[in-house]
Formats: structure tokens, C-alpha cells, sequence
């Protein structure tokens, strides 16, 4: 294909909403993805239950039907790669883009693997990539974890998870249910107000009877081979170690943005400039989907919310 009338970067649950909406709008398209289909979605942890129900999870209407009452990450990923492979969406999987050129009116999307002309190149990379470093010192040793997996690893271990949001509490409670030693460390004093509502009393209680040890309004000061230090209000602590998992969230590859042009609206929370009716940015021709439009209010959008860019971009894109 010579030009494309959409370059989609980003093969998530939004990216993939993107594609079947050109497809449907007879737009010719194809999406680069830079892992594994849905790869964000691949790298949650195991045993991961989404706080959406199924039905919000779908795309296009498709039905999602799972036998629970929310569906877990095994179900999700059966589902976009059924819808991925039933309606053939023209998708390359390990395939990074690294450039994309937009000073004339046909792009040129850059990757590890190719070379693209777009008419429109449509930015859905998510916020799962780039973790918050927490830039201490020990950040980097191999105890060190920014992503949570499976509990198992952890059986009998002395494991400090740092932060009190989903991500950090689903990861306490599997590993002290596995039998590790878990102490979080959490900078404000109580748990994160947005944890899953059914989640939240279990996490409370087991902090109250001591199951799980909690260390509130402290901050983890530096990561040591066989301790941890941690800044509490009753002074510092060395507390014995041997795994950390720094959980305090992700953010959006804002060099990649920045890269290509994409201004910020919001200089504070580094929200990108979008027009709301369209997703276009400030570049016309470059629209953004799906949850990378928060910013670092990674929170704002999730995929029952953000799945109706896919009809605002290829909307707009027709009309022109
Ligand atoms: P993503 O799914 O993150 O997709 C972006 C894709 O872009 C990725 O596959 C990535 O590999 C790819 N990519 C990035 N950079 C490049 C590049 N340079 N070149 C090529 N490809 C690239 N949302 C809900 O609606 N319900 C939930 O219950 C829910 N639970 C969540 C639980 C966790 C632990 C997390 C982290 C998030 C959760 N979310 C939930 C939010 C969820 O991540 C998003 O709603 C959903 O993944 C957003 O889809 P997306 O397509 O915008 O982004």
C-alpha cells in the first residue's frame, strides 16, 4: 500500500477500536504495535480482575461474555485477539515506532521495521510502558521490581510494596495469601480512595489486624541488598529485605510526544493539546485514542470511556 489513509500506533484494546472503525468506514489502515497483541494488557499481573464489567470492555459491540462478575485478564485477552483474528484487523506485532514526520501533508511513520506515508497517523500508546521512578538509591538492583506479576515468587520472602493504589494492594494481599512477609510503605496515611470497592475492606483489615504490616505518611528513602530505608513520622527505619516492588503508577511516553510535535494543553499535569470533538492535536492529521490523553491523570480514562475516540477520529477524518 502506498499511502495509508491511517497509521494507528499502538495495538491496545483503543488501537484496535481505531482499526475496525476505519475498516468499517472503508479507510484503508494498518496498526504497528511495538509487543504482542494488547500488550499493556499482557503485562498485568496474572491473576488481575479489571474493575470494569465485561460489557464495558467491548468493542464495536462485540459481546464479551464471561462467566464473571467482573472478567479477569486470561478472559480480556481471549476476547481482543478472537475480535483481532475473526475480523482479520491488518495489525504488525513487534514492530516500535520510533519517528513519525509530520512537517508536509502526508506523514511519515518511522519503524524498527518499515517505513509508512499516512494521510493521518493516530497516536493510542497507553501509559503502561514507562513506569514513576522513584530515583532513589537501590532503584536499580535486581530485587527491584516496577511491575507485579504472580505471588508465588514471593512465598516466604520479605517483600516491601511501595504505593496504595490498585496496582500495590492487589499485589499485598496475593503475596501475603502465598505466604510472603509483606510490608507496604505508603506515603499518605491511608489507602488509595480509588481502590476497587469490593478490594478496599480486605486491604483495611488486613492492615488492622496485622497481617499485612503498613507504614503510613513514609517514604522509601533508599534500597539496600538485605534492607530497605524507610522515613517514617517516628524517624527512620532499616527494616530487613529481601524483594521491593516500587507500585506508585505509570505515566505516557511524553518524549515520544514531544518528539513529534504534540503540544501540552495542561503544563501541571502534562495533559496533551486535543481538540475533544475530534482527538486531533495542534498537528493536523495526528489524533490521539484512548488513555494516553490523560497525561499523568492516567485515572481519567479507561477503555469503557476512551473507546468512543475510535468513531470521533475516523468521524472527522470522512468529513474532511
Ligand atoms: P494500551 O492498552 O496501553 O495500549 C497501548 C499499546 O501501545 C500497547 O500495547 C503498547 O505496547 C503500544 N505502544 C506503545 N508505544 C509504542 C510505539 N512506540 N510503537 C508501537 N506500539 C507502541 N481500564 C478499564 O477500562 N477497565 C479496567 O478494569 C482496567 N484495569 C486496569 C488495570 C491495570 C493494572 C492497569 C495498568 C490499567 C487498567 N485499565 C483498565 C486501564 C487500561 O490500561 C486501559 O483502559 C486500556 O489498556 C487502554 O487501552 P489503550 O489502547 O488506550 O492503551
Amino acid at each position: 500500500k502506498d499511502t495509508y489513509d491511517i497509521v494507528i500506533i499502538g495495538g491496545g484494546p483503543i488501537g484496535i477500536a481505531c482499526g475496525i472503525e476505519a475498516e468499517k468506514q472503508g479507510l484503508s489502515y494498518v496498526i504497528l504495535e511495538k509487543g504482542c497483541l494488547v500488550n499493556s494488557l499482557y503485562h498485568y499481573p496474572t491473576n488481575m480482575t479489571f474493575f470494569s464489567t465485561s460489557e464495558k470492555l467491548e468493542l464495536d459491540g462485540i459481546p464479551f461474555i464471561s462467566n464473571n462478575p467482573k472478567p479477569r485478564k486470561a478472559e480480556a485477552l481471549e476476547y481482543y485477539r478472537r475480535i483481532a483474528t475473526s475480523d482479520n484487523i491488518n495489525i504488525h506485532l513487534f514492530e516500535k515506532v520510533t519517528e513519525v514526520k509530520s512537517d508536509s501533508e502526508v506523514k511519515e511513520v518511522i519503524s524498527t521495521k518499515g517505513r509508512y506515508k499516512a494521510k493521518n497517523v493516530v497516536i493510542a500508546t497507553g501509559f503502561y510502558d514507562i513506569p514513576n521512578y522513584l530515583r532513589i538509591d537501590g532503584e536499580e538492583l535486581p530485587k527491584v521490581a516496577h511491575y507485579y506479576n504472580d505471588p508465588h515468587y514471593y512465598a516466604t520472602q520479605k517483600t516491601i510494596v511501595v504505593g496504595a493504589s490498585n496496582s500495590a494492594v492487589d499485589a499485598a494481599l496475593e503475596i501475603y495469601r502465598k505466604g510472603g512477609d509483606v510490608t507496604m510503605v505508603v506515603r499518605k496515611e491511608y489507602i488509595g480512595p480509588r481502590v476497587k470497592y469490593w478490594v478496599r475492606p480486605d486491604i483495611v483489615n488486613r492492615i488492622e489486624e496485622g497481617s499485612i504490616k503498613a507504614l503510613f505518611n513514609s517514604s522509601i528513602k533508599a534500597i539496600q541488598e538485605d534492607k530497605v530505608i524507610v522515613e517514617t513520622p517516628e524517624g527512620e527505619q532499616h527494616i530487613e529485605n529481601d524483594f521491593v516492588l516500587l507500585l506508585t503508577g505509570y505515566r505516557p511516553n511524553f518524549e515520544f510526544l514531544d518528539k513529534i510535535g504534540v503540544s501540552l494543553k495542561n503544563e501541571e499535569k502534562r495533559i496533551p493539546m486535543y481538540d475533544e470533538n475530534t482527538m486531533e492535536t495542534n498537528i493536523p492529521g495526528i489524533y490521539l485514542a484512548g488513555v494516553i490523553c490523560g497525561g499523568m491523570e492516567t485515572h481519567k480514562w479507561f477503555i469503557e470511556n476512551s473507546r468512543v475516540h475510535a468513531k470521533l477520529i475516523v468521524a472527522d477524518i470522512t468529513s474532511k
